[in-house]
């Protein structure tokens, strides 16, 4: 969608990378990190010790959870390459990995890579909570791990410390894994994020996945992190060694600066982001689309059954050329079975991580659908 974007100069509200960079000062700590001749060369496997220590300090820093700088974080190319190596890392063939559906686009693909089973917990409009219900239904003898994502892309739905609780209940009584992926965790607009870790009975047994990516508006940079035991950090390691060794030298220490940016910095981010928020899910709803308002994440899910179109893939491919707009269909974020396509197929995501002149635009080309 984002190649069709630039062939038809279509405004691209597709994939989820934002139109502007983040702060001036981590950019310009990139350029001083080329620059110093320090950081140019391969750093350490676990990743540069001062980031490490700026990762532990971070989780400390928002949600009051130790974990060791030498033992129990580990740096990685994105939160992509933390999710391949841990799923690598943990799941046998044959394993069954419960996944909140639709997924992630990698979850399916890593759990195919590492042999293992997916499992699908729907996710179903208006996408404001998750079913507990189905989620026990769907863990067996042969669950091993369960891959969260909150706040969830593509739904915008966020975790609630009562679905968490039972999350984690299910989890302990079940001796199961836990991989988290929290890349959109200071995205929450409406309630709060809550780590799983920070739950009695998951410090043990949760692998904690996040990026610089999606919180300082620097998505090419690829820095990622995991947080857990000792142990799982090095079963993680393990695989990760053998998929990249290491990446992203200069970029370390600059992600290590960003994330000891003040408070400040990530609540204007998050003020920013949820104004943009708004004012997408106004344009949407005005032109005549069913809105599901995201709680948290940079994208909208819209239903386009009110505009008179059936199916979002067709959609998405006519979009450019209707009003010059593009968005990504959801129904490729579910499984083949025919309910699940059933309900993806009306389904559209659109990103809200642009200037607002650009969205208001959007919005306006959006409108003449009607
Ligand atoms: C963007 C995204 C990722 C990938 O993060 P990177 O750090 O860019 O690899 C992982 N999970 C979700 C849910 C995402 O939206």
């Amino acid at each position: 969608m984002s190649a069709l974007a630039a062939a038809t100069g279509a405004i691209n509200l597709g994939q989820g990378f934002p139109d502007t960079d983040g702060p001036d000062e981590v950019r310009e700590a990139v350029v001083a990190a080329l620059r110093d001749g320090a950081h140019n060369q391969y750093p350490p496997g676990p990743g540069l010790p001062d980031l490490r220590l700026a990762v532990a300090e971070h989780r400390q820093r928002f949600y009051g959870q130790t974990f060791d700088p030498d033992t129990e974080v580990l740096i990685t190319t994105g939160a992509t390459e933390a999710i391949a190596a841990a799923v690598l890392a943990l799941v046998e063939p044959g394993d069954e990995v419960v996944a909140l559906e639709p997924f992630y686009d990698s979850y399916a693909a890593c759990i195919a890579m590492a042999g293992g089973v997916r499992v699908g917990v729907p996710l179903r409009p208006p996408f404001d909570g998750l079913d507990l219900d189905a989620l026990r239904a769907a863990i067996t003898p042969r669950t091993r791990l369960l891959m969260l994502n909150s706040p969830h892309n593509p739904t915008g739905t966020v975790l609630t410390r009562e679905e968490l609780a039972a999350i984690a209940e299910l989890a302990v009584a079940h001796d199961l894994l836990v991989i988290t992926d929290e890349v959109y965790e200071h995205l929450v607009f409406d309630g709060e994020h809550i780590p799983l870790a920070t739950l009695p009975g998951m410090r043990e047994r949760t692998v904690t996945i996040s990026s610089a990516g999606k919180t300082f508006s620097f998505t090419g940079w690829k820095i990622g992190w995991v947080c857990a035991t000792p142990e799982l950090v090095a079963a993680v390691r393990t695989t990760k060694q053998f998929l990249t060794y290491v990446s992203g030298g200069p970029f370390q220490p600059a992600v290590a600066h960003a994330l000891r940016l003040p408070d400040s910095y990530y609540a204007e981010f998050r003020a920013d982001m949820h104004a943009k928020r708004d004012v997408l899910v106004g344009g949407l709803e005005a032109a005549g689309l069913t809105v599901y308002r995201p709680r948290g994440t940079y994208f909208i899910t819209t239903d386009i059954t009110p505009l008179g179109f059936a199916d979002g893939l067709d959609f998405c491919r006519r979009l450019p050329e209707l009003c010059g707009v593009v968005a990504v269909p959801e129904k490729v974020f579910f499984d083949d079975t025919p309910e699940s396509q059933a309900i993806g197929r009306p389904l559209v995501r659109f990103a809200f991580c642009k200037k607002v002149e650009v969205l208001e635009e959007a919005a306006s080309r959006l409108a003449t659908l009607r």
